[in-house]
């Protein structure tokens, strides 16, 4: 099983059966309310009839279509949906069927864009430290969490890692976006500095790093990190298989911060969890590159079985109607105050040293305990989950990112519970 403690699982499983809206169901018939959207994926909560409906209706019309040298009516018409959601120029997509395939799929184009464009010494690639890019090659290259890395080396060479915007000393329980570490943004510059000119490819980063507990960027940052690549060629690409439709209360991630990136990653809620897909959006000027020499010729050497996948794509199409009819994304934004201020009100709690917020994205760290990192939080999952809560640890951090449909009364019933179990935990 993925990250996870296998053998622990064998003798303590824990069995979902069905799925309805805000809960689960357990195998002993509970009823789970899910706080983290499954894994930062059902923004319109759980077999949504209308996503359901499109997934069986495409299954029966089309099953399958190869993406190489053929196509089919709903692989581009969610491209150009995509498009049009997007922050304006990147026009052109690329579908993959997870996060990691995205990201792998965004470096490689970033540096062969480079080569067409006529700097082909353009090969480093930067991320940031605490950096989560799924767990291909690529990905744990550029991703920046040491356990993720550790027993596969050697990984991708000329990679460097922005340090990460995480300060807790300065900006514990910030509300929202913390005020200090703009300035960690400007060692981009000093690797610019640090290298032969010009040899940066991309810089790749999580407008909000997720998984590894929910760091909130200060303002100005990401801007920051925008005006260097833009100073000294370097394209900039977000990583919004998270932030992506609606966590925040926009679209993306690139809106709600107002930054553009050259190139996006999405996966997770693009199919409302419900079919793997990822995607990877392209400014039409890198896309241009590509475009050029005989017709006839192939452009990117890269791709997928199940690159737009019939089923993954008519899903994609659903969410997107139903985040639309629904203002889901609206209701994120409406919402974001609410989940802040219930959150914070864990700040008093036993163990806790840092409450983090934005959008609808929280994190509760807790102090681990001497000698046993992760147990204590790993408690509290466990006894969430009896109480009939699901949340996700990362360390010994809680992460609540709830589907965007929860209501005040639920993200009021997740904080009670959470600070009833704090209290009694050693
Ligand atoms: N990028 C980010 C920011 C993620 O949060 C994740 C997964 O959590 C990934 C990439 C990898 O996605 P997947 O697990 O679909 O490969």
């Amino acid at each position: 099983m993925p990250f996870t403690a296998n053998r622990y699982f064998k003798t303590h499983p824990l069995i979902l059966e069905g799925a309805q809206g805000m809960y689960y169901q357990a195998r002993d018939g509970r009823q789970i309310l899910d706080g983290i959207a499954g894994l930062w994926c059902c923004n319109a909560g759980h077999c949504h009839p209308r996503i359901t409906a499109a997934i069986q209706a495409q299954a029966a019309r089309l099953d399958y279509a190869t993406a190489f040298q053929l196509g089919h009516p709903a692989a581009f018409e969610l491209a150009t949906r995509l498009a049009d959601l997007a922050p304006a120029g990147l026009e052109h997509v690329f579908f993959t069927n997870s996060g990691s395939e995205a990201v792998d799929t965004a470096l490689k184009i970033a540096r062969a864009f480079h080569q067409h464009n006529g700097e082909p010494q353009r090969t480093r690639l930067v991320g940031r430290e605490r950096g989560y890019h799924g767990v291909g090659f690529g990905g744990i290259s550029v991703g920046g969490i040491e356990n993720n890395r550790r027993l596969f080396g050697p990984l991708l060479p000329q990679v460097e890692h922005l340090p990460s915007t995480h300060l807790p000393a300065r900006n514990a329980f910030s509300r929202g976006q913390p005020a200090h570490g703009v300035e960690l943004a400007d060692e981009l510059e000093v690797m610019v500095a640090a290298g032969e000119p010009d040899t940066i490819a991309a810089v790749i980063v999580e407008p909000v790093a997720g998984s590894a507990g929910v760091l909130v960027p200060p303002p100005g940052y990401l801007q920051r990190l925008r005006e260097i690549c833009d100073r000294h060629g370097i394209l900039l690409i977000f990583d919004e298989v998270i932030t992506g439709l609606g966590r925040l209360g926009a679209a993306t991630a690139a809106d709600y911060f107002g930054v553009r990136p050259d190139l996006m990653t999405l996966a997770k809620a693009l199919t409302n969890g419900t079919v793997p897909m990822g995607a990877v959006l392209v400014d039409a000027h890198i896309h241009n590159r590509f475009m050029q020499g005989p017709e006839q010729a192939i452009e990117l050497f890269h791709g997928y079985t199940y690159s737009g996948h019939p089923l993954a794509a008519a899903a994609a199409l659903a969410s997107l109607e139903v985040y639309a009819d629904e203002g889901l994304f609206a209701r994120a934004r409406e919402l974001a105050p609410i989940f802040e201020e219930a959150l914070h009100q864990l700040a008093g709690a036993p163990h806790v040293i840092d409450v983090r917020n934005l959008g609808l994205m929280g994190a509760i760290e807790l102090k681990p305990r001497p000698d046993a990192p992760t147990q204590r939080a790993q408690a509290v999952f466990r006894e969430a989950f009896e109480q009939g809560i699901l949340i996700r640890t990362t360390a010994d951090t809680i992460a609540l990112t709830p589907p965007l449909i929860i209501s005040e009364a639920q993200i009021g019933q997740i904080v009670e519970t959470l600070q009833g179990i704090l209290q009694r935990l050693d």
